[in-house]
């Protein structure tokens, strides 16, 4: 039997998102972030897509994403976001983001010994406390400047906090930025794109669009947060078959640690599923699954293989047999299981959802 999840991706609905994001930055550049496989995605068929509807440049986060890329004959620009020694920057054609004097040197011999003029940008850590230069080291991007067959095309930060309501933190972020660019603009220095704005900041903050946006989370149809109201489409639906299906005794314990008991005779539907497909065991007991259109919850713990849930009132009304389509995540009629609402039984976001059913998942692209 087929097992595990298999995920199908809405090419158009990719297509619509990165419209609506381009209609909200007007005009600036779009560089897709497509790390983790465009979270979970594919990042070929993704980067694919999204190059022929006109992506400025796709964003990996190691120089090891961009050769599946290349090979799949991409040739749109690719960013590498954290790599500290990115491989073959010269033959993959990428554009790397250095967080430190070191790793410019090391490009720049790199890039001497190709007779190749390399152009990378500057990490600047403006408050995420992650990577990159402190806005105050303006020399250190200056000695970056001057190194031989390089150029700083381009300086980005990184927000910690611009999907909540108090905004004042991120808004720091962005001054401190900006204060930056100016004084590297008086000692000559004038890189092309300053960017900063993840989805979050794609939504709440035009004022940190700056020349470029990095969205990743809303290309793939989730706001960063909830309740935000813009217009995307999910763009990954998962499903599992129906393995088996039992019927049990009112009484009858389901799973390990007997956390379900049945309350009257039921069905019960084993899932060809579990935690190593990563369905997430906090789903246990909490998490709703998709059969024939209707909701219907887990049933017991899940294992690391499969899981079940309680059909019978689905059953008594529907034909439903082994090998039936099960949605774990997307639509099915007129119902909706979202990547946000698994998060919050799961105590994570939407994000890991993604990546961690995709990663696993086999895939099938759908396109108009
Ligand atoms: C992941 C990432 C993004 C995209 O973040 P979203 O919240 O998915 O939009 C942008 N920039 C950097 C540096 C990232 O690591």
């Amino acid at each position: 039997m087929k097992r595990g999840i298999t995920a199908e991706i809405d090419l158009d609905a990719l297509s619509h998102n990165y419209k609506t994001i381009n209609e909200l930055v007007s005009g600036r550049l779009v560089f897709a972030v497509v790390k983790a496989d465009a979270y979970g995605h594919g990042a070929v068929e993704i980067g694919k897509r999204l190059s022929s509807d006109g992506v400025s440049r796709l964003a990996v986060a190691f120089s090891s994403e961009a050769r599946p890329l290349r090979e799949a004959g991409i040739k749109c620009p690719i960013i590498s976001l954290f790599d500290p020694d990115p491989e073959d920057v010269v033959s993959l054609d990428l554009i790397p983001v250095v967080h430190n004097f070191k790793s410019a040197a090391r490009l720049s011999k790199i890039a001497e010994s190709s007779s190749y003029q390399l152009s990378l940008h500057v990490k600047i850590d403006t408050g995420m406390g992650r990577l990159g230069i402190y806005p105050e080291d303006i020399d250190t991007i200056a000695s970056i400047a001057s190194l031989p067959n390089i150029k700083i095309e381009g300086l980005m930060s990184h927000f910690s906090e611009a999907d909540l309501g108090d905004l004042s933190f991120a808004a720091d972020q962005i001054s401190r930025f900006r204060a930056m660019r100016s004084h590297l603009h008086k000692r000559g220095i004038m890189p092309e794109y300053l960017h900063l704005a993840n989805s979050a900041a794609v939504i709440n903050l035009p004022e940190a669009h700056l020349d470029a946006v990095r969205p990743g989370i809303i290309l793939y149809g989730y706001p960063p947060q909830h309740g935000s109201s813009i217009d995307l489409k999910p763009v990954m639906k998962a499903t599992v078959t129906i393995h088996s299906l039992r019927k049990v005794k009112a009484g009858a314990p389901i799973s390990y640690g007997r956390t379900f008991i049945a309350k009257r005779d039921s069905i019960i539907a084993v899932l060809g599923i579990g935690y190593a497909d990563g369905y997430c065991r906090s789903f246990s007991n909490a998490a709703d699954v998709l059969i024939s259109g209707k909701r219907t919850r887990i049933a017991g713990r899940i294992c690391m293989d499969l899981c079940m849930a309680d059909v019978t009132d689905i059953a008594a009304e529907t034909d439903i047999s082994e090998g039936d389509e099960v949605v774990i995540l997307g639509r099915q009629g007129d119902e909706f299981i979202s990547a946000d609402e698994l998060a919050l039984k799961a105590g994570t976001i939407s994000y890991e959802i993604l990546t961690s059913f995709g990663s696993r998942a086999g895939k099938i692209y759908k396109h108009s």
